[in-house]
């Protein structure tokens, strides 16, 4: 890479001055992902103490989509608003005079760690995971059967993914596979009615697709029992407080073993969700048009097909084992569904430049700094969130790992190479020679503005908060007006 010539300003009046003052200088980081981990630690690093020879700090977040806010806004669930709401205190961090944003910035393509290293003191990686884990189940290809993260991205109109989901006609009943929050999720943007969604900020061809959503009984597959769920109880909670749905737990396999009374002993979080959902067992259908069913002990096995479609679901009936684990029974129970929505948890992408612990999904890091397989350092990379530790635990849960890896990050600035081309201007003309149409804070700004003026401007019968612009042209070309 070429065009940089020259040492900065600074450097070469610093020298003239060094007998007199001590050389201070700007520390430059660049955060590899605008979700909330990279923004919590954004927020951390404006306000940490920097140790002398740092007269101020300058962050650059970066981001593959246009925005910033990451799974907030393209994993949060639309009729989510409440969790939502976390984006006014990440836009109070994004607006701060140190933080600068550049989003359509893909990390691998348009830009590497070496590329980085050259405008950057420190390298800190918030890319969070996306995708969905896979399942080596027979069958897992068929058309039809789709993964939970997918769904989730396209609901949330993300730009990358196709804009009509392959509803079929006639798949009245659907299986969800997994008992966390995504299956929830997944469960009840499949349960509720296309018009309930309207007041949410789904994009018009979500709407429009849902509208064609045929499906009247969602079944949601735990491998183990009530106690082992992995939902939280006010997410279990506002699942029938649809009018369209009755939430119907099946007693097959309700069972709570020793194991299992650990675990509600061990957790309020987890008495809560099992009586949750002993409340639902107890509770009578009100005989509503849609219908979310939750098994226990049933842990899928095949996923059948005909003419290469989803035709059922296969599960093995399990029994718990008194550890909180479940072993296979022999019985294997059939259950005619047309879809099949895997929620087993997402998965990271493997970052250009950096190690990949294939087993769990992570950067190799200790307490944050990036570690080669065999525990050798990466000087000056760094990992936070999901990409550190797994994608589990809510949002809030991440300013704990953030605080960790920006501490450890003070400690090591005595031993990080300062960057060769530390002007604010370098990545700007760096973005500029490579053709990258790079999206800023400011065009984020107009972007905002452009939906919530399109959710005022609707031609339905709601006003809605916001309509969200799906195509990436579309939003490159609003946010760089
Ligand atoms: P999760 O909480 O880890 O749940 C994954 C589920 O998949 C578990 O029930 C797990 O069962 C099951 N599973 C894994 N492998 C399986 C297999 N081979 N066959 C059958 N079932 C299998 O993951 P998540 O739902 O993706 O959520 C990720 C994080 O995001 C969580 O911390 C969640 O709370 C958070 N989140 C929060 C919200 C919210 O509204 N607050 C929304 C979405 C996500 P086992 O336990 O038996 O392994």
């Amino acid at each position: 890479m070429g065009g940089f010539g020259g040492p900065p300003a600074r450097s070469t009046r610093s020298e003239t001055v060094r007998s007199r003052t001590p050389v201070t200088r700007q520390l430059r980081v660049a955060v590899v992902g605008a979700g909330p981990a990279g923004i919590y630690a954004s927020d951390i690093l404006t306000k940490a103490e920097l140790p002398e020879g740092f007269e101020s700090v300058s962050i650059d977040i970066l981001d593959r989509d246009p925005t910033p806010f990451g799974l907030i806004r393209y994993g949060v669930a639309p009729d989510h608003p409440r969790i939502k709401e976390i984006i006014k205190a990440l836009h109070r961090v994004m607006g701060h005079e140190d933080i600068r944003f550049f989003g359509n910035v893909d990390y691998g393509t348009d830009l590497k760690l070496d590329n980085l290293q050259l405008f950057y003191d420190a390298v800190i990686f918030a890319t969070g995971a996306r995708r969905d884990r896979d399942l080596d189940l027979p069958g897992i290809g068929l058309d039809g059967s789709f993964g939970g993260a997918d769904f989730v991205a396209w609901y949330d109109g993300h730009p990358d993914v196709d804009r009509e989901w392959d509803f079929a006609p006639d798949a009245q009943s659907v299986a969800v596979l997994g008992v966390g929050n995504v299956g929830l999720d997944v469960a009840r943007m499949l349960a509720k009615t296309a018009d309930e969604l309207l007041v949410t900020e789904i994009p018009d061809n979500v709407h429009a697709s849902l509208a064609k959503n045929a499906t009247q009984d969602v079944h949601v597959f735990a491998r183990r029992g009530p106690a082992q769920v992995k939902f939280t109880p006010m997410e279990l909670r506002e699942l029938s407080h649809s009018p369209n749905i009755d939430v119907i737990v099946h007693p097959e396999g309700f069972e709570l073993d020793e194991g299992s009374m650990d675990a509600i002993r061990a957790s309020k979080s987890q008495k809560l969700v099992v009586d949750v959902l002993q409340n639902y067992l107890a509770k009578e259908p009100t005989g509503a048009a849609h219908r979310i069913h939750i098994h226990f002990c049933q842990n899928p096995v095949e996923v059948l097909g005909e003419d290469g479609r989803v035709v059922g679901l296969r599960t093995e009936v399990t029994e718990l084992d008194g550890t909180g684990n479940a072993k296979g029974t022999g019985e294997f129970i059939d259950w005619p569904v047309q879809a099949v929505y895997r929620a087993i948890g997402y998965y990271s992408d493997n970052l250009s430049g950096l190690p990949f612990d294939q087993v769990h999904g992570v950067v190799p890091n200790d307490g944050g700094r990036v570690i080669e397989i065999d525990g050798t350092p990466l000087p000056g990379a760094y990992v936070t969130g999901w990409i550190k530790r797994g994608p589990v635990g809510l949002i809030g849960h991440t300013k704990s790992d953030a605080a960790e890896t920006i501490r450890l990050l003070m400690e090591d600035l005595d031993t990080l190479t300062p960057p060769e081309h530390p002007e604010p201007d370098a990545i700007i003309r760096h973005f500029q020679t490579q053709g990258i149409q790079y999206t800023t804070w400011a065009g984020w700004e107009r972007l905002n503005q452009h939906e919530l003026e399109l959710g005022h401007t609707h031609t339905h019968t709601h006003t809605r908060e916001r309509v969200k612009v799906v195509p990436r042209d579309d939003m490159v070309r609003v946010a760089r007006r």
